[in-house]
């Protein structure tokens, strides 16, 4: 469903635009029930009021808790149905953070992503997005929102573009809160800077070498590395907020001497900080995660050349942690 439509239906309810918000409020915060009647009741009008169980009921059906996985780390992975039997995965961040999924499988095919083995099988439409962030409201405050999860969110814009409008009016999320994270299409920079919610940007990076990036991300728009950080940095000077490049660290593939003076190259002077993320060993993938004391290495190094540099582990990684592994785990026919 797309949010558009439901506003569409609200107001042939009779809601008026303070109405309508009102509505999202409720659903996009999971504000409570009682709190909620209360305030249906005197604030909205009839017809709505004896239709809102109804949609009430359809939009929790949206997006149903299938499973949950909490970490060590305090982060917990959510494997979510949504209203056609389809999985995605969301996960609650320490923090206040959630991530969301965009699509359901991807098409982007990066080579070290369980998610893009399966390619594209739907997207996710904008209510069900929020949704995502309505169930995981029901657990926990969420203050953060990254879609970082399943899917490319520049491959289903219309859909992540309405959400983001949502979450940042409605859902009551800080703009800067909201964390757009692409592989880099230049649609993304044309569209980001027009929308009334402008959210921060995630670029993955991955390697400063394009032909590298070509054989890791196999089907993602044929920008350099320069051309991506040249485009990430007009969006971070006119929102105000740094990029944050992510780099998948890849034992002995893009963790070498070239890779940090590049690295240096690309970076230095930029509005940006470097995530650094150490592969989530999946079986069956022709990568090997580095060990943690030389990725720390290589951010201490990148760190005194004067480039903002964060290594962190991928939430929840010791429960399935990397993208897309818990819903592959469902989905295997059982062992007899
Ligand atoms: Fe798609 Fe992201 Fe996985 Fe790449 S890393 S295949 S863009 S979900």
């Amino acid at each position: 469903m797309r949010i558009e439509t439901l506003r569409q239906r609200l107001r042939a309810l009779g809601a008026n635009p303070r109405h309508e918000q009102r509505v999202l409020r409720l659903w996009s915060q999971a504000l409570p029930q009682t709190a909620g009647k209360r305030q249906v009741e005197h604030f909205l009008p009839a017809p709505l009021v004896a239709e809102l169980p109804a949609i009430t009921e359809e939009l929790a059906a949206l997006a149903r808790l299938e499973s949950e996985h909490p970490g060590e780390d305090g982060s917990a992975r959510l494997l979510v149905r949504l209203g056609d039997g389809q999985l995605v995965e969301s996960v609650l961040l320490p923090r206040d953070g959630l991530c969301v999924s965009t699509q359901v499988g991807c098409a982007v095919g990066c080579t070290f992503c369980m998610t893009g083995t399966t390619g594209l099988i739907r997207q996710v439409g904008s209510a069900e997005i929020v949704a995502q962030v309505a169930l995981a409201r029901t657990k926990r405050p969420v203050k953060k929102v990254v879609f970082m999860g399943m899917g490319e969110p520049a491959h289903n814009l219309d859909n992540v573009m309405e959400a983001i409008e949502l979450l940042g009016t409605a859902g009551n999320i800080g703009h800067k809160n909201l964390v757009f994270s692409t592989v880099g299409d230049p649609r993304v920079f044309e569209t980001l800077p027009r929308g009334p919610v402008k959210p921060a940007l995630a670029l993955s990076l991955h390697t400063t070498r394009a032909d590298l990036r070509e054989q890791l991300l196999p089907r993602a728009p044929r920008l350099t590395p320069e051309e991506l950080v040249e485009a990430g940095e007009t969006y971070a000077r006119a929102t105000g907020y740094p990029i944050q490049y992510q780099w998948t660290l890849l034992d002995g593939v893009n963790d070498s001497d070239d890779e940090i003076e590049g690295i240096v190259r690309l970076l230095s002077g930029r509005y940006a900080i470097l995530n650094m993320i150490p592969f989530n060993t999946v079986e069956g993938m022709p990568y090997v995660r580095p060990s943690w004391e030389k990725a720390a290495d290589i951010a201490r190094r990148l760190h005194r050349r004067g480039i903002l540099t964060k290594l962190r582990q991928s939430a929840g990684q010791d429960v399935d942690g990397g993208c897309g592994q818990l819903r592959a785990r469902a989905q295997k026919p059982e062992r007899p």
